[in-house]
């Protein structure tokens, strides 16, 4: 039977709870233990697919088809188990299942609250699947003491209470600021935060305390004492050089042993870490470096392209590269000389996923850029777009080419996808539908073209990728294209969607109607990003 841990933040937000859950499960992994990672977030949106990226970073889609929290990708990436729809968890959306089945009658008569039908819904949503798995790392998004997060709170003392004791264990996040007037590490933050979650009926038995500056014996003493947890159980987790770093650092800090010995385990296996080691060793020893420019329109907020940047870096580490990325806004410099001047220094452009007009002349100008001064070129769902309407205004001769996602057009060469094949069958979409959840989102197969590019770098003909688009390249626009150099080497298996184009006669120039960053893995890199990368460090032998 699944044991659970219940992962909490205190004191402040951002202090890296998805990355310490994502590497306390590697950790548990390292040790031979099956395990997933859940995530419950207290907001009232049903899920953050209909939140800017501003507001929320990345949306992070799954084989499955949820728009998730960006957190389930650093599950997905230190683990290397896929997330599911089942893995994320709103408050907005245990609210609509709640609401629908009091609508339907369901209840009975009863009346409806927050105990015991939200706090059940929780609890389910926590319990469901578990069958054949040893752990089930839940956190809990926001701070404890948001009014928000409360019906999670109890649910966990609910089932902490239920479940057989040795089968509940609560870590809580904090922080340990640095005063430099007094030139000292402040521990009260962490009290109060403690105290605030045991008034909640949680007592946690590990705490992690993020800190700037190492944590004395003496303060971790004091902290023991005052939160009620054994000495050893006070992890301190100091910044770290990179995330890939984070699970050996937590592991050498004892938090896997701690959270093993408080479920009573005293004969877990000895964690085998050769993958990090490798990861790192590729990390920390770079034998060159690249310079790739990102024009995209979320360039001020980083977490919006998490994935992405990710990516690159297994990228690099494929080829033992470091990957300087140079985030362009591409709104700024959309008139040519500019662009020229900014894209020059470039070892390879990438023009990724994006929603809206704004930027799009930047991005087009950049495909144009990279196609004619054969610079390698990435072009990721938005950005594919961009690269088709610019091969037609460029090459084909058709000026007026554009995106009816953009507005009325008379040369739709990308247009709104109203109908496709799912697994489920046949999806329809109206212009004037629902904005959540409805764009053609998750796994999908494409076929791939024999003898082109994109076959010799997957090293087969049949791929599965994640998707996440309402528009789409336009079929009555193929023939032109092809004719401009822009050849269709990826189709949906019906042959009714284009997914991948390239230009044969550039050096690496690939556009993809998907989102291959969803899947890279450190320690299993993609195999376009591996590719791409290399493209860059030839590119980079050029200059
Ligand atoms: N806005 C485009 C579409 O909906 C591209 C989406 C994306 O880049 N994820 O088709």
């Amino acid at each position: 039977m699944a044991r659970f841990i219940f992962i909490t933040g205190g004191v402040v937000s951002s202090l890296g709870k998805g990355l310490m859950a994502a590497s306390l499960a590697a950790l548990l992994q390292a040790r031979g233990y099956r395990v997933r990672i859940r995530k419950f977030d207290p907001y009232l949106n049903v899920d953050p697919g209909t939140m800017s990226p501003y507001q929320h970073g990345e949306v992070y889609v799954t084989d499955d088809g949820a728009e998730t929290d960006l957190d389930l990708g650093h599950y997905e990436r230190f683990t290397g188990v896929s997330a599911r729809q089942s893995d994320n968890v709103t408050s907005g959306r245990i609210y609509q299942t709640i609401i629908q089945k009091e609508r339907r009658g369901d209840y009975l008569g009863a009346t409806v609250q927050v105990i015991p039908h939200v706090t059940d819904a929780i609890k389910e949503f926590a319990l469901a699947d578990t069958d054949d798995l040893d752990f089930v790392l839940c956190e809990i998004g926001g701070t404890v003491g948001d009014i928000e997060s409360l019906p999670f709170i109890e649910a966990i003392r609910q089932l902490r209470n239920e479940l057989e004791p040795d089968r509940t264990v609560s870590v809580h996040v904090t922080l340990v600021p640095y005063i430099s007037a007094a030139g000292e590490l402040k521990t009260k933050p962490t009290q109060h935060s403690v105290r605030e979650l045991t008034s909640l009926g949680i007592q946690p038995e590990v705490l992690l305390c993020r800190c700037e500056h190492p944590l004395p014996d003496t303060e971790r003493a004091k902290i023991a004492a005052f939160c009620n947890v054994r000495k050893e159980a006070v992890i301190p987790a100091l910044d770290a050089d990179s995330i890939y770093a984070v699970p050996m650092q937590y592991h050498g800090e004892g938090l896997d042993d701690e959270v093993l010995r408080a479920f009573g385990i005293r004969d877990a296996e000895e964690p085998d870490l050769s993958r990090w080691y490798d990861i790192l060793d590729r990390y920390n020893n770079p034998e060159g470096e690249v310079t790739i420019g990102v024009v995209g329109k979320y360039v001020g907020l980083q977490d919006a392209y998490k994935s992405l940047h990710e990516a690159l870096v297994h990228g690099g580490m494929a080829n033992r590269v470091k990957v300087n990325i140079k985030w362009i806004d591409a709104e700024v410099f959309e008139n040519e000389e500019e662009l020229g001047a900014k894209l020059e220094p470039m070892h390879a452009v990438l023009v990724p996923g994006g929603f809206g007009e704004r930027g799009s002349e930047g991005k087009i100008g950049s495909v144009k850029f990279a196609r004619e001064h054969k610079v390698p070129f990435f072009g990721i769902c938005l950005g594919m777009q961009m690269a088709c309407i610019e091969g037609a205004r460029n090459i084909a001769g058709i000026a007026g080419a554009s995106t009816t996602e953009f507005g009325e057009t008379d040369e739709p060469v990308v247009g709104l996808i109203t109908e496709w094949m799912s697994k489920e069958g046949l999806e329809k979409r109206a212009a004037d539908g629902d904005m959540g959840g409805t764009m053609r989102l998750g796994a999908y197969d494409a076929r791939l073209s024999a003898n082109s590019h994109v076959a010799s770098i997957y090293e087969k003909e049949e791929i599965s990728e994640r998707h996440r688009h309402r528009y789409e390249v336009n079929s009555n626009y193929i023939a032109p294209l092809e004719q401009g150099g822009l050849i269709f080497t990826g189709m949906s298996p019906d042959g009714a969607l284009p997914e991948i184009v390239e230009r044969p006669d550039h050096p690496w120039f690939v556009g993809v109607q998907f989102h291959p960053e969803l899947k890279s893995k450190p320690f299993d890199p993609h195999p376009l990003f591996a590719s791409f990368i290399k493209a860059a460090v030839d590119q980079s032998r050029l200059v």
